[in-house]
């Protein structure tokens, strides 16, 4: 995570000692303060997926044509690499990384921070110790409709139930709204861990799934309802909701600074972040958490920890302000970082994203 240091508006708004007067905000700022070292990369482990879903941004653009390199000693050397020019944390990506387990492994040795995003379909190695995000579309009906993948979530609960590295991560399209309340209930039933994610269209995408103004209301209202039925399961919070439901999405709102959308190379993410493909290659001008993705219609979960953590100096303002921007960020912590614990969120009113000062 990459906080963008403008201490002078700080000043200007309320004073940050006030704030850290409040023992409860204290208490989260001292603990989510030690990760702010994390600096992330993220990269495209193999080219094949074993399912094929509607909306994939992989397969959109080029990145899906690049060749995989498949030799464990170059990737030991990326990690050691990346290491030493300063990041500190994997986001192990797409298409589909099960399906490369030694480079993994190989990863892991080297960078023992990070994350994998999977379809779950096959189990990653236990030795594998990253936080493990596991994408569920819907129920298993809408998975065989929409990912051609039979008994997805039935599957997916198997492979990960008991599983402290995994996290299940519900993307609310604009047809699966209702059903989230039947898979929250099952993974909950299983002692599974969740959180949310909000279909971001790929370029030029104009399909079913890609979410109007009444679908975000809606999807909204379903996510403060399951973090107030599932406290214990639901990795999330109010401010989470609002800052990935609104109209506007979140380069709008917060103002991305992924290199794609950030061309300073002068500034945080701008400065270190790198998005590699499977040959190892990566593109400035196309890197981001999530490439090929319309940055208008950008509410992804991933961007978010990136964008919306980033602004801590917009949300100084008022008690609320800054208790919501500790709630996303604890979320954010609590979803990607291996033995971090969510704390209980702090605020449970909706409070606007503030526009930049
Ligand atoms: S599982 Fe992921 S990488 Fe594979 S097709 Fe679906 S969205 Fe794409
Ligand atoms: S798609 Fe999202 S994360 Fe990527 S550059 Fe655009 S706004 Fe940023």
């Amino acid at each position: 995570m990459t906080i963008e240091n403008n201490t002078s508006a700080i000043s200007e708004k309320m004073r940050f000692s006030d704030l850290l007067a409040i023992p409860e905000v204290r208490a989260r700022w001292e603990k989510v303060r030690k990760y702010f070292f994390l600096r992330e990369s993220t990269y495209d482990m193999s080219n094949r997926c074993n399912i094929r879903c509607d909306g994939c941004y992989y397969y959109e653009g080029d990145k899906q044509f690049a060749a995989e390199n498949l030799n464990v000693e170059d990737w030991r050397l990326l990690m050691k690499a990346e290491k030493a020019g300063g990041i500190t944390y994997v986001v192990l990506a797409g298409a589909e990384p099960s399906l490369v387990p030694e480079l993994l492994e190989a990863c892991y040795a080297e960078m023992p921070l990070g994350s994998i995003a999977t379809n779950g379909f096959k189990k990653i190695p236990e030795s594998v110790g990253y936080k493990i995000h596991i994408s569920v579309w819907g129920n298993d009906e809408t998975s065989l409709r929409v990912r051609r993948a039979k008994n997805l979530l039935k599957r997916q609960i198997e492979n990960y139930a008991n599983d402290q590295r995994a996290v299940f991560v519900y993307t609310f399209t604009r047809d699966n709204i209702d059903e989230v309340h039947d898979v929250a209930a099952r993974l909950a039933d299983a002692g599974c861990r969740m959180t949310f994610n909000v279909f971001s269209s790929p370029v030029g995408y104009q399909g079913p799934l890609r979410h109007d103004e009444k679908t975000l209301q809606l999807t909204r209202g379903a996510m403060i309802d399951l973090l107030n039925r599932y406290p214990r399961y639901v990795l999330f919070s109010v401010y989470n909701a609002v800052a990935h439901t609104s109209e506007a999405g979140l380069h709008e709102l917060y103002g991305c600074s992924y290199p794609r959308c950030n061309p300073s190379q002068d500034i945080g993410l701008g400065r270190s972040f790198r998005q590699y493909r499977t040959d190892l290659n990566w593109d400035r001008s196309v890197a981001c958490c999530v490439p090929d993705t319309d940055c208008a219609d950008c509410r992804h979960y991933a961007a978010g920890s990136a964008v919306v953590t980033a602004r801590l100096y917009r949300h100084v303002n008022h008690p609320d302000t800054f208790k919501s921007w500790l709630d996303y960020v604890d979320t954010y912590l609590a979803v990607w970082v291996t033995g971090y614990d969510k704390g209980e969120n702090l605020c449970e009113r909706v409070i606007h994203p503030p526009v930049k000062g």
